[in-house]
């Protein structure tokens, strides 16, 4: 009786569920996460921090979801190889500053903050101290460069419509690259400084749009396009390009967070178009399924009241 009793006692913290998919002589592992308004089984190739996710109904068995993943497997593989290398910041790594190349200078003897120099024409981003610290000091430099860049545009197209917000604040996001929250506390990835500078002036324009219109209606994108002329190039630009500026510099350290984000409200202008993600039908019974997609309504307008 103990025994039946113990074997039946729930475990304080479940494992995530994860599913190692043998391929090509390697192993991939991916993450599972159940979602209760998912309706489908949903896979996911993450530039941002080079994983798989793959996203299921809480009742969708596992044996169903590992052979969704494994008839996936080619697809997987692909998406893997074609990631773009991951740059560490070290000396002689090439960083776009504004969408300018810049080459990372180690000068271990030279003290004070990195700052940029010309070298035969071309831009070097000098940095000293010791070599425990080069990746550090130079993250610090460029997104002191962002706080800079973005906080300019923000004043600049706030000032455009007359209006003001609450705060500005800079993130390592990895599911969107700026957001608007409803008392007006706009966040972005202080990785737009990799980008050129009509992309970052966008994504502002964007954001601060948000302080009038907080949805993304035909007179929000007017209002946008009015701040930011470039915007559909911009929009093109991320879409093409905005999954190469998280190859740069160490590891991404918010790994954890960015799969639950993948899950999460889902805005602007995030970087996995629409062709990478698989997916396919799980079947549900009726009442289970009208309960997921009333639940899925109730999430849509809470993501809705909290980003847009
Ligand atoms: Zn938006």
């Amino acid at each position: 009786m103990i025994r039946l009793f113990r074997q039946s006692a729930p475990e304080r913290a479940p494992a995530p569920d994860v599913i190692d998919l043998a391929h090509e002589g390697g192993v991939t592992r991916v993450a599972v996460l159940r979602s209760a308004s998912a309706r489908r089984i949903t896979l996911r190739v993450r530039a941002a921090t080079r994983d798989v996710v793959v996203t299921a109904p809480r009742r969708a068995a596992l044996a169903k979801v590992r052979d969704f993943v494994e008839s996936h497997a080619d697809w997987i593989g692909a998406r893997l190889a074609r990631l773009p290398q991951a740059a560490p910041f070290v000396h002689g790594a090439r960083v776009p500053l504004r969408g300018v190349e810049h080459v990372v200078d180690h000068a271990p003897d030279r003290r004070g903050v990195a700052h940029v120099v010309e070298r035969d024409g071309v831009p070097h981003l000098l940095v000293g101290g010791g070599a425990a610290h080069l990746s550090r000091r130079v993250e610090d430099f460029l997104k002191r460069e962002a706080r800079r860049d973005l906080d300019a545009a923000v004043a600049r197209h706030c000032a455009t419509l007359g209006v003001r917000a609450h705060s500005v604040t800079l993130r390592d996001t990895t599911s969107r690259w700026g957001s608007c929250t409803a008392q007006g506390a706009l966040n972005f990835s202080w990785r737009l400084i990799f980008a050129p500078p009509f992309v970052l002036d966008y994504l502002a324009a964007h954001e601060v749009a948000h302080l009038v219109h907080h949805d993304h209606s035909d007179r929000f994108w007017t209002l946008t396009r009015r701040l930011a002329p470039l915007t559909d190039r911009a929009e093109a630009w991320l879409r093409t390009q905005g999954a190469s500026l998280h190859r740069y510099g160490a590891a991404a350290d918010d790994a954890a967070p960015a799969a639950l984000e993948a899950v999460d409200a889902r805005e602007d202008v995030e970087p996995p178009p629409a062709q990478d993600a698989a997916s396919e039908s799980a079947p549900l019974d009726p009442v289970e399924a009208l309960l997921a997609r009333a639940r899925a309504m109730v999430e849509a307008l809470d993501a809705r009241a909290r980003v847009a």
